[in-house]
C-alpha cells in the first residue's frame, strides 16, 4: 500500500512503510480506499508510518471529492515529512552500529596495548568486525550512493 526505501536495510524497509492517511470522522487515519471508507473520510490528509508514526501537520485533499485520491504533486509533498521520519530513524540505527563498531575497536586497541590480543587466530575478530562493518554500510541513503 505504501512506500518503503530497501537501501536502508531490510528491517527498516519492511518496519517503515509510508503511505498518505486520510482521516475518518471519527477521528482514526486510513491508508484504504472503499466506498464505505471514501464516505466517511474528511478529507484532511496526512502522512503516516506502518511503525504508527504520523506527521502532526495536515493537509487538505486536492481531490474532487474529499475520499477521492489526492493529486500526485500533493502526494508526493505530503510524504516530503514521512521521508524526514524514516531518514531519522535510519541515522539513529546507523550511529548505533557505528558505535558498536567503534567499541569493538577500542576493545581491540585495549587487548593490543596489554598483550593479550591472540595475533595467530584473527579469524574470529576478522568475522566480528566484518559483521559490524556490514552493518553501518547496510543503511544507505540514496544520496550516499
Ligand atoms: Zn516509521
Amino acid at each position: 500500500m505504501g512506500i518503503s526505501i530497501t537501501s536502508l536495510g531490510d528491517r527498516i524497509a519492511h518496519e517503515h512503510e509510508g503511505y498518505v492517511g486520510a482521516y475518518l470522522r471519527d477521528g482514526s487515519l486510513t491508508g484504504s480506499s472503499s466506498r464505505e471508507i471514501d464516505a466517511a473520510k474528511t478529507g484532511k490528509l496526512t502522512a503516516a508510518c506502518a511503525c504508527d508514526w504520523r506527521s502532526d501537520r495536515t493537509w487538505d485533499n486536492d481531490a474532487n471529492t474529499a475520499g477521492g485520491w489526492p493529486s500526485d504533486a500533493l502526494e508526493d509533498e505530503i510524504l516530503t515529512d514521512w521521508y524526514d521520519h524514516v531518514y531519522a530513524v535510519a541515522d539513529g540505527e546507523r550511529d548505533r552500529h557505528i558505535g558498536h563498531l567503534t567499541m569493538m575497536m577500542a576493545r581491540i586497541g585495549r587487548q593490543y596495548g596489554r598483550g593479550s590480543l591472540d595475533l595467530d587466530n584473527l579469524d574470529d575478530l576478522e568475522r566480528d568486525l566484518a559483521s559490524a562493518l556490514d552493518r553501518v554500510k547496510q543503511i544507505r541513503r540514496p544520496s550516499d550512493f
